[in-house]
């Protein structure tokens, strides 16, 4: 428990310097004494958080990149390869073609079909100007004959990964890791890859090999739009809970985006130009423990863990064997 007393500090000065709601202080500390790994919960960015950040960069498609740079970070370093030298003789001069999203990663194609992935894990952030510190800015593109005159990739805990592929490394690296996105997976998909798991239906929607993108919070706020208990295990869903699933997925995931993510009351997302999503200020059931749910104005919103990660639902409406209809469908 030593290290709790800075981190409230922290937390309660970051969401006080950047205006965001205010935290509870009192939920934190009883979270915390219940689960110390409670940072685990906050592992953002997920799909929303990315697809913002991959959108906010669009400008730099068309620039040619003139030098890159690891500018001096006395913090944790991230995982960087190739070094600096190689990867900034790799990319120099060559012109930015794409930006696309992969699972809960930024991929900048270039013009020879090298790829600069960025995976900002946890605290990691994808900008086009105006990083929250200096501290902790990990790589510049300076950019020119475009829209945008550089692209940055920050992250305050340095959990976060930069890499260079080759277009023959993306099938390695990258895909065999990830399964179908999960705003382009069909229902079908989804049954094939998890319908004969045993484990939890929350724990499995976080297999990015199963489905790329969803994490910790949105999996909460999908199950609670399907109706569907978090603890259902995966082989006694049946088919039309796995359409709800599945529909209740893109719903929640293009809400989110609609709102340009979540930032929660850490502060640390930002989108491309640092600023906030609002789509925390939508939750239904994360981090709303002890709330009234929303829907049948009946029972409080439940907090449990599950692979030590916490969950959030409404005992009532999602009940299992799923005789509870979706909010998606009406
Ligand atoms: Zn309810």
């Amino acid at each position: 428990m030593a290290f709790a007393a800075p981190r409230i500090l922290w937390v309660v000065q970051g969401a006080i310097s950047v205006g965001l709601r205010k935290p509870s202080v009192g939920h934190f500390f009883r979270d915390l004494a219940r689960n110390p790994n409670r940072s685990n919960n906050h592992l953002m960015p997920e799909l929303p958080e990315v697809e913002t950040m991959r959108r906010g960069v669009l400008p730099i498609i068309g620039c040619r990149i003139r030098s890159a740079e690891r500018p001096p970070c006395p913090r944790r370093p991230i995982v960087f390869t190739p070094r600096i030298d190689a990867f900034d003789r790799r990319v120099r001069d060559q012109r930015i073609a794409d930006v696309i999203r992969r699972g809960k990663r930024v991929m900048v194609v270039l013009e020879d079909e090298q790829t600069i992935v960025m995976e900002p894990r946890m605290t990691g952030l994808v900008l086009l100007s105006d990083p929250p510190t200096t501290d902790h800015l990990r790589l510049r593109l300076n950019l020119s004959d475009g829209l945008a005159h550089q692209l940055l990739f920050w992250d305050r805990r340095g959990l976060g990964t930069v890499r260079l592929l080759k277009k023959s490394e993306i099938a390695t690296v990258v895909d065999a890791k990830l399964g179908v996105d999960a705003l382009s997976i069909t229902a079908d998909q989804l049954r094939d890859k998890l319908g004969k798991s045993r484990r939890a239906i929350k724990v499995a929607l976080l297999d990015q090999s199963a489905v790329a993108g969803i994490g910790n919070l949105y999996a909460a706020e999908i199950l609670f739009l399907a109706g569907i208990d978090p603890r259902t295990r995966c082989d006694q869903l049946t088919g039309p809970q796995w359409k709800r699933i599945q529909a209740c997925t893109s719903e929640v995931l293009l809400e989110a985006i609609r709102h340009e993510g979540s930032t929660l009351s850490d502060g640390t997302y930002r989108n491309a130009i640092n600023g906030e999503g609002s789509y925390q200020n939508y939750h239904r059931v994360y981090d709303r423990a002890d709330s009234t749910c929303s829907r049948c104005g009946l029972a409080a919103i439940s907090r449990i863990v599950q692979s030590q990660r916490s969950t959030f639902f409404c005992p009532v409406c999602q009940q299992k064997r799923g005789q509870h209809k979706s909010l998606a469908n009406g």
